[in-house]
């Protein structure tokens, strides 16, 4: 897609540090990193969140991510390691080609993800729970 960002780093327009590509995905250097080692795991196909991966893209996405994640515990030896993943401004997406952040951890490192727990009665959970399975 011409003007997205993503798609010029997989098509080298534009400069980026890349650490691993295949067929179907791609590993690179967030330059907004939170940490370091933060990486970013694309989908090479343009599209734009999860809704749009079919299950091969999918399952592709999350082999590179896996490797990854295991290649940065082996060179930064962080104490954790978040996968972020955001779909849609409200879900603080920004840029919008799919994929998935791979975050090096540490105790007391600053990165805050807010979890307003609702605690809601097991009816309103088993009701959920049922409009998920008529949507499968
Ligand atoms: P998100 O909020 O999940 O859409 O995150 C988009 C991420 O892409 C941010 O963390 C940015 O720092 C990162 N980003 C934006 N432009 C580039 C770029 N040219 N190269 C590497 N990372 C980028
Ligand atoms: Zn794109």
């Amino acid at each position: 897609m011409a003007e997205c960002i993503f798609c010029k780093i997989i098509a080298r327009d534009i400069p980026a540090t890349v650490v691993w590509e295949d067929e179907l995905t791609i590993a690179f250097m967030d330059i907004g990193s939170v940490n370091p080692g933060h990486a970013l795991v694309a989908a090479k196909p343009h599209v734009e969140n999860i809704f749009s991966l079919d299950q091969r893209l999918a399952a592709a996405v999350f082999q590179t991510t896996a490797k990854i994640a295991q290649a940065l515990k082996l060179a930064f030896a962080p104490q954790g390691m978040t996968l972020y993943q955001a779909n849609g401004s409200a879900a603080g997406q920004t840029v919008y080609h799919f994929h998935i952040h791979v975050v090096p951890r540490y105790e007391g490192d600053g990165m805050n993800l807010a979890w307003p727990v609702k605690n809601p009665p097991r009816s309103a959970i088993e009701e959920a729970a049922a409009k998920i399975r008529a949507a499968l």
